[in-house]
């Protein structure tokens, strides 16, 4: 555990720079708008240790493969977001000296993330041979106008001599992906423009062999300020500058407004379209202040905040840490354009690509029903639908039928080489399934899974019916190789959670077919002997049990491992994945995330107590919790457990999993889709909600160290706010027409 920043309610914030932190800074102090984001990383030089990262979303490149012996089946390309064009770069010179807080010497430094306001400040002060200059950065992108980033820089001198100012804005196009494979360049430079105080790039995904899209995208910068403007000439032609200069008496200032417009080709036909809007967003934007830009920038976010803020009083650690768990999920993912799904680093960095996980249906999905209109949940499993083309592809990749979703994707086809991963955790096909059935019986709304759903369902349907194999020793259905949640085990058998979301898939498909409209159950073409063979799987699936434990087993030989529990390993060995060799992880009996208990909490009804129990019990002891999506499945489990203190522990494992650096991997980038993690364990955890044949239910706890909490949720038509406080449990209808709920077995009224 790592902390570098403050503990407040609505910022993150630090007053300490320390260049061995940079990267770990930047991370936190990201900034997206679901468009497009980027890292906190500084705008002007920085000759120190940095990951310059701008990201867009949708906007990936096709690398090629890297293994070291190539195998049969494995993808021709790993997909990887592509970093931008950088856009926000300045040169700030102090009488010809280029400010570069690596080697000057600065004080009063300030790094500020206004989570309220979605923006991002930097204040120092700089000392140059004889002048002193205190210097402010301001930045935000504009959710009220997603194409649009805003930058403002104030220079004051603060010394006693006069100081000559130089600031450049740039757009740069001379970028390159840290983690690309061939350390090759993923733009091509198609064209620059250079005015005095304005000026474009335009960039192209460079060339790929694979015919997967290329893209392009076109940044235009509009400068206003009070400094001079000078021609220069372009610094190479992959970059354009603007020029300005001033002298600044002791105590005068000046200002500079860098407003960009960022527009890719995913958004318009011919490149006379997206050049023409490029223009004619920058000269709308134009006409705005700064302060109306930023107005209406926070009033989305005000907006945002008021449907779903949660409220902690009593610890301003857990308040903080939830608030920054939504506000980094807000800023990567909020249902805009269904063309884009929700990248486990979101725009914070490069690692996992900005590709599609199951994380998206598994962890955000229940997320997002609880927070946003339904239709930004049916465009995440419409998401899926789209690509099933690419699934039927993966599926046969494997010489299988029917389709598998992949595990890492931007367009459907799989797209990460490591087979134990792509070839072996399927699982992800089985959250995908339940995702629709989650979505359903969320929201009451039939009308996907009675059409585009059902067929994913009888694709995923046909890929289990074939993966699966019979066992004549056995009289059983098994399922071999694979890999479940736990990655720290790969190519086992029988792996519990693999094998029920299977036998649970070909269930629901087979209830859903009775359901659909003949029209729909003669275009999916299900014959009655696939139905009976569906059948028999799921009446014949071997689930491994172990009866002295009373445990689902984790995969056939689990329980011979050498069980010795985490708290054995010394400190200084963990995170195991940074100090065990990889041989003796997968033999040692440590669970890297939910496997067993991730099926419990998705099945959480169907099971005793005394089941949840011992299964909870047994597995919690061996668990690392190494993948951030862990904590908080086991904290919801916890606290349907009425192991309260248990519960708390793991929500602050969770929803400060980034800010503590619990992982210690967040240099990498921030852990967007676990930040799911706190919203699942206050909600599903204390306040113990579920939905059960249609009807909310609560059953809540106020954790000991809190003095109250409170959230609001999307329910059908309805905003609900919950407040839990030393008193008890309250419920008001914010919103819609009266609803019964059930509070701990009781039925409640809610009327305006
Ligand atoms: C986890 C996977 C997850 C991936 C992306 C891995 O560390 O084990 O479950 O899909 O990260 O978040």
């Amino acid at each position: 555990m790592k902390r570098t920043f403050e503990v407040t309610p609505w910022n993150i914030v630090t007053h300490d720079f320390k260049p061995e932190d940079k990267r770990l800074q930047e991370s936190m102090t990201s900034l997206g708008n679901g468009y497009m984001g980027m890292r906190g990383f500084f705008e002007e030089d920085y000759s120190g240790d940095t990951l310059n990262g701008i990201y867009l979303g949708g906007v990936w490149y096709p690398d090629k493969t890297r293994v070291g012996w190539w195998k049969n089946g494995y993808p021709d390309y790993f997909g990887k977001v592509v970093n931008a064009v950088n856009f926000i770069k300045m040169h700030i010179k102090i009488n010809g000296e280029a400010i570069d807080l690596a080697k000057d010497q600065f004080s009063d430094f300030e790094l500020n993330l206004d989570m309220k306001k979605a923006l991002l400040t930097r204040s120092f002060t700089v000392t140059k041979g004889d002048a002193k200059v205190a210097v402010e950065f301001v930045r935000f992108l504009s959710v009220a106008q997603p194409e649009l980033s805003v930058q403002r820089v104030r220079v004051q001198n603060v010394g006693s001599n006069k100081v000559d100012l130089v600031i450049d804005s740039a757009i740069d196009g001379d970028v390159k992906n840290e983690d690309a494979n061939y350390d090759e360049r993923f733009w091509e430079v198609l064209s620059t423009e250079q005015g005095t105080d304005s000026g474009n790039v335009l960039a192209e995904t460079t060339p790929n062999p694979f015919g997967t899209p290329r893209f392009t995208s076109g940044m235009e910068m509009r400068n206003v300020t009070d400094l001079t403007a000078d021609k220069v000439a372009q610094p190479s032609e992959k970059e354009v500058v603007n020029k300005f200069t001033g002298v600044l008496a002791p105590n005068e200032s000046a200002q500079l407004e860098k407003r960009v417009i960022i527009v890719t080709s995913r958004d318009y036909d011919t490149q006379a379209a997206f050049t023409d809007a490029m223009h004619q967003l920058s000269d709308k934007v134009a006409g705005q202040s700064y302060d109306e830009l930023l107005e209406a920038h926070e009033q989305v976010w005000a907006d945002r905040w008021n449907k779903s803020d949660i409220v902690i009083d009593g610890d301003t650690e857990a308040q903080q840490g939830i608030r920054f768990n939504l506000f980094e999920l807000f800023s990567t993912y909020y249902g805009e354009d269904s063309r884009l799904n929700i990248g486990p680093k979101g725009f914070t960095g490069e690692k996992y690509g900005g590709a599609t996980y199951w994380d998206t249906e598994a962890f955000a999905v229940p997320v997002y029903l609880g927070i946003t209109d339904p239709k930004v949940t049916r465009n995440l499993l419409m998401y899926r639908y789209k690509q099933l083309d690419g699934a039927y592809h993966n599926a046969k990749q494997q010489g299988l039928k029917g389709a598998l979703f992949p595990m890492v994707t931007f367009d459907g086809i799989e797209c990460h080489n490591e087979w134990e991963i792509t070839f072996e955790e399927i699982h992800r096909n089985g959250d995908i399934a339940f995702a629709i059935y989650n979505y359903t019986r969320y929201t009451g709304d039939t009308s996907y899974v009675l059409n585009e759903g059902s067929k994913v369902l009888t694709e995923i349907s046909r890929f289990w019916a074939d993966r699966v194999h019979y066992s004549q020793r056995n009289k059983n259905y098994m399922i071999h190789g694979v890999t479940g949640p736990d990655e720290y085990e790969n190519n086992v058998d029988n792996n519990w959670y693999t094998n029920i979301l299977a036998q649970w898939t070909l269930k629901y498909t087979l209830q859903i077919l009775k359901e659909v409209s003949p029209e729909q159950a003669k275009k999916l073409n299900v014959s009655e002997d696939e139905k009976k063979h569906w059948q028999d799987i799921v009446d014949n699936m071997y689930l491994p049990y172990d009866k002295d434990l009373n445990i689902f087993v984790q995969h056939d030989g689990f329980l011979d491992k050498d069980l010795k529990p985490v708290s054995e390993i010394p400190a200084d060995q963990l995170p195991l994945n940074q100090n065990w060799s990889w041989d003796k992880i997968l033999r040692s009996p440590y669970i890297k995330q939910g496997d067993v208990l991730q099926g419990i909490w998705d099945f959480i009804d169907d099971f005793t107590p005394e089941q949840k129990k011992s299964n909870f019990d047994f597995y919690e002891q061996y668990t690392v919790h190494e993948s951030s999506l862990s904590p908080a499945i086991y904290s919801v489990l916890a606290a349907d457990l009425h192991y309260e203190d248990k519960a708390v522990e793991l929500y602050e494992r969770t929803a400060r999993l980034d800010l503590d650096n619990y992982n210690n991997d967040t240099v990498d980038g921030l852990h967007i889709t676990a930040m799911t993690g706190g919203w699942i364990a206050v909600v599903q955890g204390f306040a113990g909600m579920r939905v059960r044949d249609g009807k909310l239910h609560y059953a809540p706890f106020l954790p000991k160290k809190w003095s109250h909490y409170s959230f609001r949720q999307v329910f059908r038509d309805r905003l609900i706010e919950v407040d839990v406080d030393q008193d008890g449990s309250h419920f008001k209808l914010i919103d819609g027409e009266p609803i019964t709920i059930d509070v701990a077995g009781k039925p409640v009224e809610l009327s305006k």
